[in-house]
C-alpha cells in the first residue's frame, strides 16, 4: 500500500477532467480524492503499487480529448486507509497557472442527442457537456465554475442537477449544463427588437429567411446576419443595409458534401472544417459554382466557408436543408460585432428583419476564427473563437510576467508568464471606441483568468496607436517597465514563436505598414536576427505614397508613383486612369510626387502589390483593405505561366526593372 499526492497541470479545468480521473481510480480500485486548485488538478491516491503506477500511466494515456497536460509531479505521502475515492470541492487561490478552455464545437454525443426524438434534450439548442459547448464567452472570472459564468442565474432543474453532480456522467460539471426545463430559451424578435408570439421561434425564423429575409442571429461570440446564400437580391440587399459593398461574406453550409458543391476541398481543408475549433475555412471557388451567389465574394478566388459549430447552428441548417447561408459578423460596415443584446438591437436596426436571440448573455465579443490552408499546411488568419485562449508554448522561458499591447488594427493582445503566452480572441481595430472599451476590459479578464500580474509592458514603436497609450500611461501609474517593439522586429519574432525557432533567421516581412523610427513606412522589409535583436539588411526601395493614408485606399496613386520613380513613359497609362479617375486629380498627385508634397516614403510590400494591381488593370480604387492584391491574386492563380521577374539583392531591393 502506498499514498502519492499527484499535481496535474495544462488544460485540465471544464474538459470533463475530474470525472475522468474518478472513474479511472474507481476502475483501479483506489481510493483518495481530487480536486481542483485554481488551475492545476490535485489528486491523492491510495492504493497497491502496480495500480498507482498505472493510474500515473493513464493519466496521460487516456486524458479526455479536450484535455492538454503540461505537467504531472507525483510524490510519496503517509497512507490514511480511506474507504472510497471522492470529488472535493474547488478551492480557490490565485497562484498558479490557470487555463480556460476555448469554446469548443458540439461533440458527436451531444449531436446524436440532439436528433434523437427519446432524448429529454431532443432538439434543444442549448445542450452542451464537458466535451463541448461555450467557455471563454460566457465567462467572467475563475475559477471555471457556474456561479462565474453567464449560466449563473440559471437554476439547474433536478435531472440536471443529478447529472452535474453523477461523477459518472458526461455532464458531471459541465458548467453550462442545461435542458429545456432549466436552461436558455429562444425567442423570436421583429425588426425593430419586440418580442413576437411564436411555438417555434427557430421554425418561424427559417420561415422568413427562407424567404429572403435577413435575420441577426445570437451565437456563441456574437450576432451574426444571416440570409441565402444562393439569392443575388437579399445578399445584395444585405450589403446595403451593411455598408459593405464588396468585402467577402463567410458562408455556412451543413456539411463537407454541401461545401465541396462550391469550392474544392483537399484532406487538411477538410480536417479544418470538422475541427472542434470550426473556423471559416478559405476554400478555393470552383470554377462552375452554380447555385452561390456571385455577389457573396465578387473577384475572389476563395470562399470563406463554415460549418454549424453550435447546436443551435445545427438545427438550424437542419431546417434550411441544402441551401448555403450567408453567416456574417453582426455589425454595420467595418464596427466591431454586435454582442450585447442592447446594442445588437440597437446597431441591427434597419438590417435586420428578425432576431433569433436568446438568454444566455455573452461575456466576451469573439468573433469566428479564419484559416487557410497553403500547401498541406494550415496558416492561421485570424486567431479567435474556439483557439483563444488556449496558450501556445514559448521556445524561452520569459524571467517577468509579460503582457504584450498588440498593434491598432486588427489587436490581439497576449499575456505570457514562463513558458506560456495566452493570446486573446480578436479585439479589432482600435480606431473604434467600444473596441478600445473591450481592449482594457479584456485585458483585466485575461490576468484575472490566468493569474498573471504584468511587470513588463511591450508596446509598438508607433507612438499614436491606442495600444502604444494604454501601455506608456499603465506603466506610469503601475511603476511597470515598459518598452517599445519594431512592428516588424515583432512580426519576425511571432513567427519564431509561432514554430518555435530558437536560433536567429532571415525574416522577410511583407507587410502594408509599421512605424520605422526613421522618416519612412516600413513594409517590405528583409530583417537578420530573432528575438532579442534584429538588423534591416535589406528593404523594397522607398517610393512616394501621395497623400499618405489615402493612397491606401486609392492603389492609382501608388502606381502613378512607382511608373514616375522608374522613369516610364507614364503618358499612356495616365490617360487611360484619366477617364476612370478625372484629369484634374490626376495631374494633382502628379505634382505631389514630383514635388514630394505630403507624400511620404515607403517600402511596403503591401502598396507594392497595390500598384502592380493598378497598372495591369485589376483596381483603381479599393473598398476594403488587399481587395487588389486579392484580385490580383485571383488572377495570377488561373494563370499557367512560371516565369518570373529577375530580383536583384543589393539593398535596397529595386522594383523599378
Ligand atoms: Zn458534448
Ligand atoms: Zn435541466
Amino acid at each position: 500500500m502506498q499514498r502519492r499526492t499527484i499535481t496535474v497541470s495544462g488544460i485540465v479545468q471544464g474538459v470533463g477532467f475530474r470525472p475522468f480521473v474518478y472513474s479511472l481510480a474507481s476502475q483501479l480500485k483506489l481510493v483518495g480524492f481530487v480536486q481542483n486548485r485554481s488551475g492545476q488538478v490535485s489528486i491523492e491516491a491510495e492504493g497497491s503499487l502496480t495500480a498507482l503506477d498505472r493510474f500515473t500511466e493513464q493519466l496521460r494515456s487516456k486524458a479526455p480529448a479536450l484535455a492538454r497536460i503540461d505537467r504531472l509531479s507525483s510524490h510519496s505521502i503517509p497512507v490514511r486507509h480511506e474507504n472510497h475515492f471522492q470529488i472535493l470541492a474547488s478551492e480557490t487561490t490565485l497562484d498558479a497557472d490557470v487555463f480556460v478552455s476555448p469554446d469548443m464545437a458540439m461533440c458527436a454525443d451531444c449531436r446524436r442527442e440532439l436528433f434523437d426524438p427519446a432524448d429529454r434534450r431532443y432538439r434543444y439548442p442549448f445542450l452542451n457537456c464537458t466535451q463541448c459547448g461555450p467557455r471563454l464567452t460566457i465567462i467572467h472570472r475563475a475559477p471555471y465554475d457556474r456561479v462565474n459564468t453567464t449560466m449563473a442565474a440559471f437554476e439547474m432543474c433536478a435531472a440536471c442537477r443529478a447529472e452535474y453532480e453523477n461523477p459518472m456522467d458526461r455532464r458531471f460539471h459541465a458548467q453550462p449544463i442545461a435542458c429545456p426545463a432549466c436552461g436558455p430559451r429562444l425567442q423570436l424578435l421583429d425588426e425593430i427588437a419586440v418580442p413576437i408570439e411564436s411555438a417555434d421561434p427557430l421554425a418561424s425564423f427559417v420561415a422568413e429567411i427562407k424567404q429572403g429575409k435577413i435575420g441577426a442571429l445570437k451565437g456563441i461570440g456574437g450576432y451574426h446576419l444571416v440570409c441565402l446564400a444562393n439569392d443575388d437580391a437579399v445578399v445584395n440587399r444585405l450589403r446595403q443595409r451593411k455598408h459593405r459593398q464588396q468585402k467577402p461574406f463567410a458562408i455556412m453550409v451543413r456539411d463537407c458534401t454541401q461545401a465541396a458543391k462550391w469550392c474544392r476541398i483537399d484532406a487538411a481543408e477538410q480536417q479544418r472544417l470538422l475541427s472542434p475549433q470550426r473556423p471559416i475555412v478559405c476554400l478555393r471557388k470552383r470554377n462552375e459554382a452554380v447555385g452561390i451567389s456571385d455577389a457573396i465574394a465578387p473577384g475572389n478566388a476563395f470562399l470563406g466557408v463554415m460549418l454549424p459549430y453550435s447546436p443551435l447552428h445545427e438545427l438550424l441548417l437542419d431546417c434550411v436543408g441544402d441551401d448555403p447561408l450567408v453567416m456574417t459578423s453582426g455589425n454595420r460596415s467595418d464596427e466591431p460585432i454586435a454582442y450585447q443584446d442592447a446594442d445588437a438591437a440597437e446597431r441591427l436596426r434597419g438590417i435586420a428583419d428578425r432576431f433569433l436571440v436568446h438568454d444566455r448573455p455573452i461575456r466576451v465579443r469573439c468573433d469566428d476564427s479564419v484559416t487557410r490552408v497553403i500547401a498541406g499546411r494550415e496558416s492561421p488568419i485570424r486567431r479567435s473563437r474556439g483557439a483563444a485562449p488556449m496558450p501556445i508554448t514559448l521556445p524561452f522561458h520569459c524571467p517577468q510576467p509579460v503582457l504584450a499591447v498588440g498593434g491598432q488594427r486588427k489587436n490581439v493582445f497576449a499575456l505570457a508568464t514562463g513558458t506560456h503566452a495566452f493570446l486573446s480572441h480578436h479585439i479589432g481595430d482600435l480606431d473604434d471606441l467600444s473596441a478600445l472599451d473591450s481592449f482594457q476590459r479584456d485585458i483585466g479578464l485575461y490576468e484575472q483568468l490566468f493569474g498573471i500580474t504584468p511587470r513588463v509592458l511591450v508596446h509598438d514603436l508607433h507612438p499614436d496607436y491606442a495600444s502604444t497609450t494604454y501601455a506608456i500611461q499603465r506603466a506610469k501609474q503601475e511603476f511597470l517597465l515598459a518598452f517599445a517593439v519594431q512592428h516588424h522586429h515583432s512580426h519576425l519574432a511571432s513567427c519564431m514563436a509561432e514554430h518555435g525557432i530558437e536560433s536567429d533567421v532571415i525574416g522577410v516581412v511583407f507587410d502594408g505598414s509599421g512605424f520605422g523610427g526613421d522618416e519612412a513606412v516600413w513594409g517590405g522589409e528583409f530583417l537578420i536576427g530573432g528575438y532579442r535583436s534584429f538588423k534591416r539588411a535589406a528593404h523594397l526601395r522607398p517610393v512616394r505614397l501621395p497623400g499618405g493614408d489615402k493612397a491606401t485606399k486609392e492603389p492609382w496613386r501608388v502606381a502613378l508613383s512607382y511608373l514616375t520613380m522608374a522613369s516610364c513613359d507614364v503618358e499612356g497609362w495616365r490617360s487611360g486612369i484619366n477617364q476612370a479617375i478625372g484629369s484634374n486629380a490626376v495631374r494633382i498627385v502628379q505634382q505631389m510626387i514630383d514635388r514630394g508634397f505630403n507624400s511620404p516614403w515607403t517600402s511596403s510590400a503591401g502598396r507594392l502589390f497595390d500598384a502592380v494591381a493598378a497598372i495591369t488593370g485589376v483596381r483603381q480604387t479599393v473598398h476594403f483593405e488587399g481587395q487588389a492584391a486579392m484580385e490580383l491574386e485571383t488572377l495570377a492563380l488561373q494563370s499557367d505561366c512560371a516565369q518570373t521577374y529577375a530580383l536583384n539583392t543589393t539593398d535596397p531591393v529595386d522594383t523599378r526593372p
